[in-house]
């Protein structure tokens, strides 16, 4: 039996994996030679606070100071100060470019970049960089998704300076570019990227959180900000295996693929030694993203083969945002020096657990110079008095989700995490909480009231509440099957999809964990009106809500059959797949929320709608396009290259006058061949009715549910076809070799 070509390939790169090394990286050295510590060289490549106390007057350094830390815009006087300032650091250390770099609405991150370059007036080359190219810069917007807000003919938005969030250098092979980081905005002042929003629910969550620690006795507070650390889950697999991977190359995740007879069942993977060559790159991204002032902090193997995870320390959610997106464009970039491909897909392979990007999330005092500053408000304190506080804040948080549970399961809809969440092998799509034994027993003690009487002091003392902080740090106290757990003194927001942008999954949760804050506060205004002490009033305020939130608390196993007909039964949301899910934007109730805290406009929320809409279609368009290809190049032509030889096998035998058992073999052959080809035919009818449906809601639905449903029949046949055909004639890169070598 000759080689077909697409197997010699396929085994050729797995000869090139054998011989690969980990690669030598250059980490910054003293003059003897000795390697620096991280400290001496962290955030080299960004202008931050340090950077700008250095180089700046001390009056445009307070003044910027202040901007950065309180969130206010930037005073334009004296932007060409802070322009020129930056500029001189930039080209010292060999920047010729800059660019705006932002966050439109594709998940990833845009730039376009100039060149400091230009002339004066006797025609002289000079580099300069003015406050307002600091400020402002006007990209041609239409190619950015708007969702109907800005046609082409109105083309023009600008993009304005996030002065949160420190400039930085992007450094590449053959020079460096000056990144601005910046929000992105139509003329008519419509947010068409994802980090305005999140600053406003920002700004949202800090108002109510403020008002309501001034009710708790702590006033002066003036700024709460969400703090936020992602942790990035990924595949790393070998570039050359992976570029015989159409499917990969094109969607992110393997369309067909039969499973390995070893996956993830041996659960030897999780937290084992990192493979040489694996933490060679997980070093060089380190490095790269300590120069850019990333604070990575933790590194490790995760569940499935070949599957990592690095993580952060947390910061201010808007600033850990485009973190988390430098993170993803550093593990892309470095993966290719180690000849590796980074899969950052939430389901890049069937039956092994998919990728997560769980994100940490707490509120934190903002008040430097103060004692406050640093304070987490999702940390049980010490005395009594501090813990009505956290209670009031856990219950802010709880109600939030509660009434908002469909929008929090919108915020991380998209193609990829339908199958993380919702479909056959994932866990379900049902938004709850879980707090762990401790709190859970506390709740139930307040909602039975079995302590009321003593007066809330007494109550809190009894109920043990500031044992809390020692008891939480006890990591058996974890479940993993839930979507959104307490793990101490922040939330973990597993849900979110590896590949997402935290913007806007932290957008909603900011704003609905505001508007339930919001509603404390008013029931706390009421209470107090009516006379109550305020402890009373507190413990009141908290009991209420116990009781009004305890559907969405769930401690059990959130991927068992009986959760989600006990979440049935409890009236909780189950949004299988992204079009429903999604449908939560712009339901009424979803609408009011954003407009009042003046998160989106109506007009934002439908361009949000229809963007994410219209990526979920194209997405699964592209998967269809490419199944099929696969199919009918790869897949069909394996077969029937495979059959052939077999029946000219079968031919010989016979005249050879011996019975041939070959054609058992055949038989189940041609059985495959027969059904792929019927069901391939049924994608094409399936795919043409989505085509051609009247509108997009109409179109998404038929993608999330007919066609999905026969694109998974046909990778089951391609699945037995893999397992039956001589494995000299399959051209593409198996599971066994893929998730089993580096
Ligand atoms: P574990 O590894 O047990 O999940 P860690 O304490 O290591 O817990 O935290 C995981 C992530 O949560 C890290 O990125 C960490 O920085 C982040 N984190 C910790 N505290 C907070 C907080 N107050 N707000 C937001 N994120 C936090
Ligand atoms: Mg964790």
């Amino acid at each position: 039996m000759a080689l077909g070509t697409g197997a010699k390939a396929r085994f050729q790169a797995i000869k090139e994996i054998q011989s690969r090394n980990p690669r030598k990286i250059d980490p910054p050295r003293d003059e003897d030679g000795k390697r620096l510590p991280v400290s001496e060289y962290f955030g080299v490549n960004t202008f931050g606070l340090r950077q700008m106390k250095d180089r700046l007057p001390r009056d445009v350094y307070t003044k910027i100071r202040q901007t950065m830390e309180q969130g206010q815009k930037l005073d334009g006087e004296i932007a060409n100060t802070v322009a020129h300032a930056i500029k001189e650091w930039a080209l010292t250390k060999g920047a010729t470019h800059f660019c705006h770099w932002f966050q439109p609405q594709t998940g990833n991150t845009a730039e376009k970049h100039d060149a400091f370059l230009t002339f004066d007036d006797e025609g002289q080359a000079i580099e300069k960089f003015s406050g307002s190219q600091l400020i402002q810069s006007e990209p041609d917007a239409s190619s950015f998704p708007s969702g109907g807000m800005r046609t082409t003919f109105e083309a023009r938005g600008y993009t304005a300076w996030d002065p949160s969030s420190p400039v930085f250098l992007m450094e590449s092979t053959n020079g460096k570019t000056l990144c601005i980081p910046s929000v992105f905005i139509s003329y008519h002042g419509d947010a068409l990227d994802e980090k305005t929003a999140l600053l406003r629910s920002m700004d949202a969550i800090s108002k109510k959180a403020c008002e309501l620690l001034a009710m708790t006795g702590l006033e002066g507070v003036n700024r709460v900000v969400p703090t936020l650390g992602a942790e990035q889950e990924y595949f790393l697999i070998d570039r050359s295996l992976a570029a015989l991977r159409p499917d990969l190359m094109m969607t992110g995740r393997t369309l067909v693929g039969g499973q390995p007879p070893k996956g993830q069942q041996l659960e030897d993977h999780y937290f084992g030694a990192i493979p040489t060559r694996v933490l060679a790159y997980m070093s060089e991204v380190e490095l790269e993203l300590f120069k850019l002032g990333v604070p990575v902090k933790t590194r490790h193997n995760e569940v499935a083969p070949n599957q990592f995870e690095s993580a952060p320390i947390f910061e201010e959610a808007n600033v850990s945002t485009d973190h988390n997106q430098l993170t993803m464009e550093v593990l892309r970039k470095v993966a290719l020096k180690h000849n590796f491909a980074v899969l950052l897909h939430e389901k890049p392979f069937a039956g092994v657990n998919g990728s997560g990007k769980h994100n940490n999330w707490s509120l934190s005092v903002s008040a430097s110079g103060s004692e406050l500053n640093g304070m987490n408000l999702l940390d049980p304190g010490k005395t009594p008095h501090q813990n009505l506080r956290f209670l009031l804040v856990l219950m802010s948080v709880l109600k939030g989700i509660y009434k908002h549970s469909g929008l929090v399961r919108a915020a991380i809809a998209s193609s990829g995490n339908d199958h993380r969440l919702g479909a056959n092998e994932a866990p379900p799509a049902i938004v709850s909480a879980f707090l762990g034994d401790m709190l859970t027993k506390i709740l139930n003690e307040i909602e039975a009231g079995a302590v009321a009487e003593k007066g809330a002091e007494q109550a809190v003392i009894k109920l043990g509440v500031s044992q809390l902080p020692e008891v939480m740090k006890d990591n058996t106290d974890r479940n993993r099957t839930s979507p959104f757990a307490f793990t101490g003194n922040k939330f973990e927001f597993r849900a979110v999809g590896s590949s997402a942008s935290t913007a806007f999954p932290v957008t909603i949760l900011n704003t609905a964990i505001a508007d339930g804050m919001s509603e404390i506060i008013a029931s706390l205004k009421e209470k107090l009106k009516a006379g109550k002490k305020t402890e009373e009033a507190i413990m009141e305020v908290v009991k209420a809500a116990v009781i009004e939130t305890k559907k969405i608390r769930f401690e059990g196993n959130g991927y068992s059959e009986e959760w989600v007909a006990e979440a049935e039964r409890r009236g909780l949301p189950n949004l299988r797949k992204t079009p429903e899910a999604l449908h939560q934007l712009i339901e009424k109730k979803s609408i009011e929320l954003f407009t009042k805290y003046g998160v989106f406009s109506e007009a934002e929320v439908n361009s949000r709608y229809h963007v994410r809409v219209e990526r979920y279609i194209k997405n699964l368009m592209i998967e269809v396009d490419m199944l099929k290809s696969m199919i009918d190049t790869q897949v069909l032509p394996a077969a029937y290259a495979y059959s052939g030889d077999l029946a000219q096998t079968v031919v010989s035998v016979k005249a050879a006058g011996v019975s041939a058992p070959q054609v058992d073999v055949l038989n189940k052959l041609m059985h495959l061949i027969a059904a792929l080809q019927t069901k391939r035919a049924q994608l094409e009818t399936v795919y043409s009715k989505a085509e051609s449906a009247h509108t997009e809601e109409e179109k998404a639905k038929l993608l999330a549910v007919e066609v999905s449903a026969s694109m998974a029949e046909i990778r089951q046949i391609s699945d037995e076809l893999e397992s039956l055909i001589g494995d000299d004639y399959w051209p593409l890169p198996k599971y066994r070799e893929m998730l089993f070598s580096s």
